[in-house]
């Protein structure tokens, strides 16, 4: 059976079109998925009843199931996702103020190496398929009641969503597309560990999304100590590549820095931050690090998080403190990770 939300299928056309069918019965599905959060074929009360059969006969809508949902008291759930194949990933929907944000995932674990994030703990398993990606803005997108609908999209979540670039540009033009969910890509943003590379395909692409930038050191030397994927690279390529992707796509960047206290996050390290990126219109995400039980790290202090940001600051450089959402049920950064992690005692199952 085909999944119908896999955007790499032009199923629905061809099968309508071997039918004889008018190909209009093609935008009414995808009306039903991502405007009506239809969960079943049956529901799309508009098409005929033997039409509803015949496509239920022939592809399926889902792939993935809620295996567990968790809501933080700031407004935060996060979805642990079954895939096809037992294989679990999560992704996380995100409340401030009118912003209805998801965080979604690429991969199943992460290859990356970054030594104090959950999420590459037991490395790798997979990519995720456009289908799979699809279904978890679908899914996040019915958690929010009827009349709101998600404005933002940030790729953060589990994996290095330029490791599987191809799989992810058909999701997000899903996300984009006026009969997809409508997500200006103004609005849509991808976080990477600063693969060369794969920015540069991403600007050849002529992708007009956000691209955020981890960079978590001023220098080589301390960044291949945190980022292990960073030993076959350098700040100097990753810069250059993403002064690129910003002269062709005119998107702003974002420079991600976790905050580490005692390794990283000291005035010197700022001043030297400060220096590197000085020139640019850019703006520096500060992310206080989000402890990740087993892990030696710790959190900075917060006169080290305000040194850090008026230092930068005062070297001219444009820079924010994250705000940290979902912590108590570990949905912040670098949390999410491939299995449950919290005692099942205090998760609630969720059955679809
Ligand atoms: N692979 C992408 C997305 C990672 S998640 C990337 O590397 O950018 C988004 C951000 O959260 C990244 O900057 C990541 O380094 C950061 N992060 C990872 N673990 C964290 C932790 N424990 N605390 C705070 N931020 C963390």
């Amino acid at each position: 059976m085909q999944h119908l939300l896999e955007p790499h299928t032009a199923g629905l056309d061809l099968w309508l079109a071997k039918r004889g069918l008018p190909g209009y019965r093609a935008a009414q599905v995808r009306r039903w998925l991502f405007a009506g959060r239809a969960r079943s074929f049956a529901e799309m009360s508009d098409l005929p009843a033997r039409l509803r059969d015949e496509l239920a006969a022939d592809f399926r809508l889902w792939t993935a199931r809620v295996a567990l949902h968790r809501t933080s008291n700031d407004g935060t759930e996060k979805l642990l996702v079954q895939l096809a194949d037992d294989q679990q990933i999560e992704c996380v929907l995100l409340r401030d103020q009118l912003r209805r944000s998801v965080c979604i995932s690429t991969q199943v674990g992460c290859a990356m190496g970054c030594v104090f994030c959950a999420s590459g703990l037991a490395g790798v398993a997979r990519n995720l398929t456009s289908g799979e990606i699809v279904e978890q803005l679908l899914l996040l997108d019915r958690l929010l009641p009827a009349g709101e609908r998600l404005s933002h999209v940030v790729v953060m979540g589990m994996g290095e969503p330029l490791a599987n670039l191809d799989r992810l540009l058909p999701a997000l033009a899903e996300a984009a597309s006026p009969t997809g969910l409508g997500i200006s890509p103004r609005r849509i943003t991808i976080s990477t560990v600063g693969l060369p590379g794969a920015i540069d395909r991403l600007t050849e692409a002529g992708a007009k999304y956000n691209l955020a930038v981890s960079l978590h050191a001023p220098d080589d030397a301390l960044r291949r100590e945190l980022v292990k994927v960073s030993k076959s690279t350098s700040l100097a390529e990753i810069l250059a590549a993403a002064d690129r992707y910003f002269a062709a796509s005119g998107r702003r960047l974002t420079f991600e820095y976790v905050l580490l206290g005692g390794r990283n996050d000291q005035v010197d390290h700022a001043r030297r931050l400060a220096a590197l990126l000085r020139g640019r219109t850019a703006l520096v995400n500060l992310i206080p690090y989000n402890p990740v039980a087993g892990l030696p790290y710790a959190m900075p202090a917060a006169g080290a998080v305000n040194r850090f940001l008026e230092t930068l600051r005062s070297g001219g450089i444009n820079a924010q403190v994250r705000q940290r959402k979902g912590d108590e049920i570990d949905a912040a950064c670098g949390q999410l990770r491939r299995t449950a992690s919290a005692p099942l005692s205090t998760i609630s199952p969720v059955e679809r």
